[in-house]
């Protein structure tokens, strides 16, 4: 998700990543809290020598490895026909990314594992993705619907004299036409968790109003849970839009923001410690649901029209 650049003081602060990965050319980022630096910045106003001192020891990893974890339980009649989750369990390094996004990711696993054990019958094949490298735009995600589901081709080469194109088409820059797989006629949908601990409301529709009646049904028997909210607007910045690109139904899930925005999304505070076990427990209940729904209805799920580029997002 977004990296947030302001300094909220309390001791908080954020850490991100430097999309220069010339190590010839890129420093070290230290980051200070806002009362510490305002510190410094007044004694200086003062004309009161500073001294900092910093042991850094860092190393710099110019081609890590990455990797996703992908599990999934088979299903009967329709097993050919894949229902997708996921969530990120790549974070930020300022603490260990728990609602960053331990909390989607265990939620997901803690739906599959009640999956399991109900017994319940699966007609189609219920997958979990744990993506790597969302932080970094993406990544984990974005690969593996283009090696299973579609990819895009290289951009067509510009008329001769065109200015630059923009590269609006991802960070990937301009890009080509979709190159279906035969798996992306057999996609059902993807649901996704990254918005921290807070219990889940409702469900962004991406633009895809075809499906609305769907979920409002899906939600109903889910409602004393919370279950209430349905959105027709896209949200973006993270997984669902690697399926969204491609003209896959990709959905996110609509959550309390407890403290995500103010102390925890990409902040050194984003620890065990701030997470909300009963919502999670929640969240986990209601995203198993929507799998066992969407895994025993006659049809998959509607699309939109195919898009003619691809998703934005990496935030
Ligand atoms: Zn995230």
């Amino acid at each position: 998700m977004a990296n947030a650049a302001d300094a909220r003081g309390h001791g908080l602060f954020t850490l991100g990543g430097n999309r220069n990965s010339d190590p010839a050319t890129t420093l070290t980022t230290i980051v200070v809290a806002a009362e510490h630096y305002g510190r410094v910045a007044r004694m200086l106003e003062k004309n009161i020598p500073v001294t900092i001192e910093a042991d850094i020891k860092n190393t710099y990893h110019p081609t890590p490895t990455m990797f996703n974890a992908v599990g999934e339980i088979p299903g009967t009649d329709k097993a050919d026909e894949i229902v997708m989750r996921g969530a990120h369990f790549d974070s930020w390094h300022g603490a260990t990314g728990a609602t960053d996004n331990a909390a989607g990711s265990a939620a997901m696993m803690e739906a599959l594992r009640i999956l399991k054990a109900s017994g319940v019958t699966l007609r189609r094949t219920v997958r979990l993705g744990l993506w790597n490298g969302e932080e970094q735009g993406l990544i984990g995600s974005r690969d593996y619907v283009a090696q299973h589901f579609a990819s895009r081709g290289a951009a067509p080469a510009p008329p001769a004299g065109a200015p630059p194109a923009a590269g609006r088409g991802g960070r990937g820059g301009a890009q080509g036409p979709l190159e279906m797989k035969p798996a992306h006629a057999k996609f059902a949908g993807y649901f996704n968790i990254d918005n921290g601990t807070g219990a889940i409301h409702g469900v962004y529709l991406q633009g895809n109003n075809a499906i609305a009646s769907t979920f409002r049904a899906w939600m109903e028997p889910l409602a004393d849970l919370g279950m209430t909210h349905l959105t027709i607007r896209n949200t973006g910045g993270t997984d669902h839009q690697a399926c969204d690109g491609v003209g896959l139904p990709g959905f996110q899930f609509i959550q309390d923001t407890v403290e995500y925005n103010t102390v925890t999304h990409h902040y050194n505070m984003d620890s065990y410690e701030r997470l909300q076990p009963e919502d999670m427990r929640r969240n986990a209940t209601i995203a198993a649901a929507f799998a066992y729904l969407a895994a025993n209805r006659d049809e998959l799920l509607p699309r939109k029209l195919l898009p003619t580029a691809g998703g934005r997002g990496g935030q």
